[in-house]
């Protein structure tokens, strides 16, 4: 704390000059609040305070954390009526000029309130008052004890050898090394304990490790062009770099960084919340030799700010995080990357509701550096964007080890025999591959053991009582669940309603597919990976290690598989059941399925051998299905544009949802009907609705939503500021919640 009230001497003013401060309050009012300085600090100390600072101020009975946006010199509000502010918190603004400015102007384009928008960009301790850390992490090291273990210690616990072997080999080990490695935090505790190491403080720089680097690879050509377009490239640029799955992308985005390096400057690398793999973290960390701030969700906030800071202050040369880290502060910004840029983790679905890839857009054209954009799949908005020249299309068409993209197989299920949702046909192909040797993947994306419980005797369903939507039968829990808000009770024996016990399981889920692949194939290993499976922080590595042994097993799982991971074993990926996508209510929903699809296939025949894709269908001549199947993810993309624009729909027209939702459904339907009427019709853009959300109870509360569509930007800015600016004024507006959505995700 920099200053506080009262705790500087009273001085004499001897200018008239009256300064107010304009502050963003975490509140959620679009608009910003004005404060007097206190009476006993020097104009010149008022003049000093720069934008971007945290100051303390009363607000409604209570103190809140704002940020100073500006000093002005006049107010619309009389002065008796405001109030003093209270501490200052920082000397230096924690939000530079530059993030300040972006942070204003994703408020305005997401129709945020100003202040919740910016605290979202700073890291949560920041946000919360908190101070600048001093720059220092744990880190452990072998104690005596540990020095003098004899060689083969430990081997009965097999991660704390791991971690023993480590630091027999480097002299230290910190957090990143730890997660790179998949050491978990009770490994560490187990040794500590055991006083074979122990804890001390270190810089994140001091303790860089400074073993010899991996050489960069030779790259291809489509690679060299790649690299060569975009660091010869100066100021703004955005790039996608279209590549099938295995064809190198990782290796384009290694190499531009190490120009970015050479040049002095700072990579921000953004990958999905699921993607950042530790062979990817190991790749980056093998690379180069530069502190890397990592910013995930896998940190505490404290490490979440420490490596904040260190980008902060350019020791950190790669900053790789999610979708947060985009408004990570750079000093010397050269490189942004988007790793695939179409992931739906990458726009924040509640609160402050932005994309971090258009955020990172306008963030490269600001600091004039480029962006690349990679996907295997992009989405349809950066494919517009790309076929219409607005960025520059770079594209890798082979996979980089040589071999060759596996080709999508139909396999109609509408005649054929099944058996707990596998055809014959299909069990007969895995049997095959499974005796050659090899690994199998089986996707399917629902988990659980099955998705609804119904009665033979009576028609009953388990419903959840808090949603319009049925449970999920976990079966080995013994339990219903329900998968929108988490409410659970017990696996009946008998029928609720009838007391019948012919209770039926309805449709499959990956627990039940793999209890029917384990009976089929009793002498195989099946390996589950969903949510259920996963939840430990490396449960997830431990099930790939299994699977990296390279013996023939089965993998089970949802589109967690479909992410980043090289299985160099697998040469089938069955797709149980794809139909899904062909009748989503979304308008995104075949676009998303023709991503899924094609993400999962990529996960067959990356190396040496040969993969296949099989996928299990009712509708083998939809299209959409002939269309993924006959051509590449780019044909099947641009059919989908083309129907895109006779819909009028996203990247051709643009969209905005308002929500609202309360515990009744008129309520919100009324706030709703209420806003659509108080605004002026405005040219070019269109309203629809109130409409009861498809699920309309979610979690006890019933939900309602207004669309907005418009060719234009400006015209669906226009109304959305004016239906901002209503339903702050609506009574009904701080009792129901409320939110706006600009360029909406999924409308339904
Ligand atoms: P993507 O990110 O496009 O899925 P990766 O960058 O992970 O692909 O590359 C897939 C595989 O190809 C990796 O094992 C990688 O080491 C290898 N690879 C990439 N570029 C080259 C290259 N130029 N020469 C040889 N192997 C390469
Ligand atoms: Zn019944
Ligand atoms: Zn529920």
């Amino acid at each position: 704390m920099f200053w506080n009230a009262g705790a500087v001497k009273k001085t004499n003013r001897t200018t008239a000059i009256m300064y107010f401060l304009s502050i963003a309050l975490p509140v959620p009012l679009r608009r910003s609040f004005d404060y007097l300085a206190p009476a006993d600090m020097t104009d010149a100390a008022v003049a000093a305070l720069q934008p971007g600072i945290r100051i303390q101020v009363p607000f409604a009975g209570r103190t809140l954390t704002g940020v100073l946006l500006e000093l002005k010199t006049d107010s619309t509000v009389p002065s008796q009526q405001l109030k003093t502010i209270g501490a200052v918190l920082d000397l230096q603004p924690v939000l530079d000029p530059e993030l300040l400015a972006l942070g204003q102007w994703a408020a305005n384009y997401y129709q945020h309130p100003i202040g919740e928008a910016l605290a979202n960009t700073l890291p949560i301790l920041l946000r919360k008052g908190g101070s600048l850390i001093k720059q220092t992490e744990t880190h452990w090291r072998l104690s005596t004890d540990g020095k003098g273990l004899p060689e083969g210690a430990l081997k009965r616990a097999r991660k704390q050898a791991q971690l023993l072997d480590l630091l027999q080999q480097q002299a230290s080990i910190g957090p990143a090394a730890l997660l790179a490695h998949s050491i978990s935090r009770a490994t560490v505790k187990a040794m500590l304990d055991k006083q074979l190491i122990e804890t001390f403080e270190a810089t994140p720089t001091t303790t860089a490790d400074t073993s010899p680097r991996e050489a960069p690879l030779q790259l291809n050509p489509e690679q060299q062009t790649a690299v060569d377009r975009v660091s010869q490239h100066q100021g703004y640029g955005c790039f996608l770099l279209e590549g099938i799955t295995g064809s190198g992308k990782t290796e384009v985005y290694l190499q531009l960084i190490e120009r970015c390096r050479q040049r002095g400057q700072q990579a921000l690398v953004l990958i999905p919340e699921i993607g950042l793999t530790p062979q990817t973290l190991t790749r980056f960390q093998r690379r180069f030799n530069c502190p890397i701030a990592l910013l995930n969700s896998s940190l505490t906030d404290n490490e979440r700010q420490l490596a904040w800071q260190a980008a902060r202050c350019g020791e950190a040369g790669i900053i790789i995080g999610t979708r947060s880290a985009i408004f990570t502060p750079m000093p010397q910004p050269g490189l942004i990357i988007i790793d695939e840029e179409h992931d739906s983790s990458f726009k924040q679905q509640d609160g402050f509701r932005y994309s971090a890839r258009d955020i990172g857009i306008k963030r490269a054209f600001e600091q004039q550096c480029p962006i690349v954009l990679g996907s295997a799949t992009p989405s349809l908005e950066t494919l517009h964007n790309a076929l219409q020249g607005r960025y520059q299309h770079l594209q890798l068409t082979q996979r980089a080890t040589g071999a060759s993209m596996p080709a999508l197989e139909l396999m109609d299920t509408r005649h054929a025999p099944m058996e707990e949702g596998f055809s014959h046909a299909l069990l007969t192909e895995i049997d095959t591959e499974i005796n050659r040797g090899n690994q199998v993947l089986v996707f399917i994306n629902r988990r659980g053991f099955s998705p609804l419980l119904m009665c033979h005797d009576c028609g009953y369903t388990a419903q959840c009582p808090h949603c319009d939507t049925s449970m999920t039968v976990h079966f080995k829990q013994r339990l219903l669940r329900c998968h929108h808000c988490e409410s659970q009770r017990a696996l009946p024996n008998n029928c609720p309603d009838c007391n019948s016990q012919q209770l039926d399981f309805r449709g499959i889920g990956t627990e039940r597919s793999e209890r029917s692949l384990k009976n089929r194939f009793p002498h195989t290993p099946v390996i589950r990976i969903d949510r259920d499976t996963t939840s430990g922080k490396f449960a997830m590595q431990a099930l790939l290690e299994d699977v990296n042994r390279g013996q023939p097993c089965i993998l089970v799982g949802t589109q967690m598989l479909a992410k980043g991971h090289d299985f160099p074993d697998v040469t089938l990926v069955a797709v149980l059941d794809a139909d899904g996508g062909l009748f989503s209510a979304d308008f995104r929903g075949p676009e998303k399925m023709g991503q899924l699809l094609v993400q999962v296939a990529g996960r067959a025949g990356r190396h040496s051998k040969p993969g296949r894709v099989i996928i299990q269908t009712l509708h083998p001549d939809s299209p959409l299905m002939l269309s993924l199947a006959n051509n590449s993810y780019h044909q099947f993309a641009r059919e989908r544009l083309a129907e895109r624009q006779q819909q009028g729909l996203p990247p051709f027209g643009h969209l905005a949802m308002l929500r609202a939702e309360a515990n009744n459904l008129e309520q919100p339907e009324q706030f709703l009907r209420d806003l659509r009427q108080a605004v002026p019709a405005i040219a070019g853009a269109n309203l629809y609705g109130p409409l009861p959300a498809p699920m309309t109870r979610r979690a006890g509360r019933f939900r309602a939503q207004l669309l907005l569509q418009s060719l234009h930007r400006s015209a669906l800015h226009q109304c959305l500021q004016q239906l901002a600016l209503q339903g702050e004024q609506h009574p009904m507006g701080r009792r129901i919640r409320w939110s706006i959505d600009v360029d909406p995700a999924e409308v339904f």
